[in-house]
């Protein structure tokens, strides 16, 4: 058995931002934490919170209880926020010698 272990190009990049396009916390828009290329999944801030106990640990000076932080989605689920339209579909162009993302609909670049 070969498992051909493609690197795969994902188009969302840390620090971009997202919209939530389907599932629990669709319409969200957040920041992307992290990206997990292996599993396909990005980690985008306030989105799909889940609740964590949190063992108390007095030496380290935490009290414990329940916290709440962010779960990785499928990047399927999220797309790319263009400043003027919204969530967009991204394109690529040639930019010199650089490949850039631009917004589909407007055409502006979506890099920072
Ligand atoms: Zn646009």
């Amino acid at each position: 058995m070969s498992t051909a272990t493609a690197v795969k190009i994902f188009d969302i990049r840390r620090n971009d931002t997202v919209k939530v396009m389907s599932g629990r916390d669709k319409g969200k828009e957040g920041r992307v934490l992290r990206i997990f290329p292996d599993e396909g999944k990005v980690l985008v801030e306030h989105v799909m919170m889940v609740k964590k106990h949190v063992r108390p640990n007095p030496q380290r000076n935490i009290r414990g209880g329940i916290a709440e932080q962010e779960s990785p989605i499928s990047i399927s689920n999220v797309q790319l926020v263009c400043g003027t339209c919204g969530p967009v579909r991204i394109g690529h162009e040639l930019r010199g010698d650089r490949k850039v993302r631009v917004c589909k609909k407007c055409g502006t670049t979506l890099e920072k």
